[in-house]
C-alpha cells in the first residue's frame, strides 16, 4: 500500500485511500461463477452389493475421485463428486472465491481508514 501512496505524491490521505480502493476494485475477479469449499481427492465406496472394487476388507473403492467438500456450518459437510472434465472449472471458481474474499477484506480495511479520515476532517 505504501508504494501506491508514494507514487501519488503529496495528495491528502483521503485521496490516497480512495485511489487504493479503486486499484483494489480492479483486482476483483469475475465472481459470477464462485464456488465455496475445497477440492480433495479420495477413493469412493459405492456400497453396491457384490461390487468387486468395494468388497469388504479387500476392495479399495473407486477412484481416486475429486470431491468438492463444502462446510454447511454446525459441523456439517457436504461432499460433491466432481467429474474430471469439470475439475479445472471448479478449481478456477474456488480461486475466484478466495480472491473475492481477499479483496473484499482489503477494501473494508481501506474504508475503515477512510471513515477515520472523514471523521478527522469534520468541521
Ligand atoms: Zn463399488
Amino acid at each position: 500500500m505504501r508504494v501506491i501512496f508514494h507514487s501519488l505524491g503529496m495528495k491528502d490521505k483521503g485521496t490516497q485511500l480512495a485511489a487504493s480502493r479503486k486499484q483494489l476494485l480492479q483486482q476483483m475477479p469475475d465472481f459470477s461463477t464462485i464456488l465455496p469449499g475445497s477440492l480433495l481427492s479420495r477413493m469412493v465406496h459405492c456400497n453396491k452389493p457384490g461390487c468387486r472394487f468395494c468388497e469388504k476388507g479387500k476392495g479399495q473403492g473407486h477412484g481416486p475421485m475429486w470431491i468438492l467438500s463444502v462446510s454447511l456450518g454446525n459441523r456439517q459437510v457436504r461432499q460433491i463428486p466432481i467429474p474430471n472434465e469439470l475439475k479445472k472449472e471448479v478449481e478456477e471458481s474456488l480461486r475466484a472465491f478466495a480472491q473475492v474474499q481477499k479483496v473484499l477484506k482489503q477494501i473494508a480495511q481501506v474504508n475503515l481508514e477512510l471513515l477515520k479520515e472523514r471523521k478527522r476532517q469534520r468541521p
